[in-house]
């Protein structure tokens, strides 16, 4: 079985790593090529994991950064003794720079093509775009590159990635304005010590943008500015504890017994998981519904002093999020996601919280004065060579705007516009009506976020690793 991979992302290394799974793969017929196409020079890395400065760090724990589903240890050990130059002391874990982490999504991708190259199934990259798939007579299908080339497979698995940052406020060629902010190695070169920037966005993307900014040493001030002003939560210790309730196959047996996945069964998992630490649920609740109207400068303070603290709640719900989440929400009863996405703010902020070390460097500029989050943001606009913005507070200006602002989950890469508007006119693929794209044959399958029906919370590497391990099933059933 000739297998054809689009997109040489970490989705695509996960993949790689699963297929190459030699024990589940005794029964199989193990032959065929596998081909990667990936137009990238940056192969395996993906957006996020291409070189970029050494303050730019992966914004999760080592166990949940392991591109093998279920081996939570798998990214610590390649990492080995080199994770002590990188402890986030708060953490009492090994942070890497993103660029470190791509290395170890290189040295996977390679391992396991080495693996699939003994088992007798070879794999090839081809550095070209796929933009278009099409059905010709038999069962195989076609894929035609941008550089005119077509390429056979029996299967089809797409690990295209995320959609382009949107520009909410129109500015794309305004000079001063920056749309994308990665890598941050080019795109902050050109701020001023004397500019005043501002950022859209309050998120991940946001934090990593203020963290190069004092790592590149800048003076000036820098203004976060969000409709909401609520900042990720802050990761705490990990404890090593690995959900008992909280599980895929806890979530499996109660669909499976009732028909139907309410948002009280996921809680009445958490419930549990908590009362057996001897936690209470509804604490942990009150503290969830206050994120939006407390102070986000007291409530960073909160949560720095609450890394270390000792109960499992949000640790749960955190690796959960990621692990069990993805799984949960298409079982979900509709009534259920619509008050998620209502929520979606919040939820977001814990599900992807933000590094302790980042989270010092905020609370550092956010004391001196040098930062502040701006909300209820209705306006950034281009006046005579500077933006003005209109706030809660009224009005202010910058010289400079850097958009952090990240796509939707499920919207479609810009690169795979092509593609997904061509496996729709084959009828290979349609589109979920609540984003993303759903397989309409089974020889095409979707891992990482443009997989339609997901929720709103972006993949993550944990997420990505479970479903990649899903689709290497898949593309072993005959
Ligand atoms: C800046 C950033 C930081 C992040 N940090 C973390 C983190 O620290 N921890 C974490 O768990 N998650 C993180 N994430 C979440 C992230 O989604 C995953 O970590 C992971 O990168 C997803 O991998 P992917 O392969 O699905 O997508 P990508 O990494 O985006 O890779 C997709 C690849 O597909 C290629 N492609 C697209 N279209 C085509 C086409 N038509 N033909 C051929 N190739 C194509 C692209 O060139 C790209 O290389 C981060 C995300 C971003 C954007």
């Amino acid at each position: 079985m000739d297998i054809a991979i689009v997109g040489g992302g970490a989705a695509a290394v996960a993949l790689l790593d699963a297929l190459a799974a030699t024990e589940d793969n005794a029964a199989v017929d193990g032959t065929g090529t596998i081909t990667v196409f990936e137009p990238s020079p940056h192969r395996w890395r993906g957006r996020p994991y291409g070189p970029d400065l050494e303050a730019v760090l992966v914004n999760t724990p080592p166990a949940l950064m392991s591109v093998r589903a279920g081996d939570f240890g798998h990214f610590a050990a390649w990492l080995g003794k080199r994770g002590a130059d990188h402890l986030d002391p708060l953490l009492g874990q090994p942070l890497v720079p993103r660029a470190l982490y791509g290395e170890y999504l290189v040295h996977s991708a390679e391992k396991a093509a080495a693996a699939l190259a003994e088992q007798g199934r070879p794999v090839r990259v081809v550095a070209a775009r796929v933009t278009d798939a099409v059905v010709r007579s038999g069962t195989r299908l076609v894929l035609r590159t941008d550089e005119g080339q077509e390429y056979e497979a029996d299967r089809v698995a797409l690990c295209m990635g995320g959609g382009t940052p949107p520009d909410l406020y129109g500015l794309t060629g305004e000079a001063g304005f920056t749309a994308d902010p990665y890598p941050l190695a080019d795109t902050l070169d050109h701020i001023a010590a004397g500019d005043d920037v501002a950022v859209i966005g309050s998120g991940l993307t946001a934090v990593d943008v203020v963290v190069a900014l004092a790592a590149h040493g800048y003076p000036g001030r820098i203004t976060l500015l969000s409709r909401s002003g609520v900042l990720p939560y802050v990761w705490q210790r990990p404890d090593g504890r690995r959900p008992a309730h909280v599980t895929v196959e806890q979530v499996a047996k109660l669909h499976s017994a009732q028909g139907y996945l309410a948002l009280d069964d996921l809680v009445g998992l958490l419930r549990t998981e908590m009362a057996d630490a001897g936690e209470d649920f509804d604490e942990l609740a009150a503290q969830l519904r206050s994120a939006r109207t407390e102070d986000p400068v007291r409530r960073l303070r909160q949560q720095i002093a609450a890394v270390d603290d000792p109960r499992i709640g949000r640790r749960v719900l955190q690796e959960t999020a990621h692990t069990v989440g993805p799984y949960a929400w298409r079982l979900l009863r509709e009534p259920d996601r619509v008050w998620l996405r209502r929520h979606r703010r919040t939820a977001t902020s814990v599900a992807s919280p933000m590094v302790p070390l980042n989270a010092s460097v905020l609370m550092r500029l956010l004391d001196s004065g040098q930062l502040t989050v701006s909300s209820g943001v209705t306006a950034v606009e281009p006046v005579n060579g500077r933006f003005q913005v209109r706030d809660a507070e009224g009005q202010r200006t910058a010289h400079v705007v850097v958009n952090a602002v990240n796509a939707p989950p499920q919207a479609v890469p810009g690169a795979a516009r092509h593609l997904v508007r061509s496996l729709m006119d084959a009828g290979l693929a349609t589109l979920h009506p609540s984003g993303g794209m759903v397989p309409a044959d089974p020889r095409v399958h979707v891992v990482g976020d443009l997989a339609g029906g997901g929720s709103f919370i972006t993949s993550s590497i944990a997420g990505v690793a479970a479903q990649a391990s899903r689709t290497a099933a898949a593309l072993r059933t005959p």
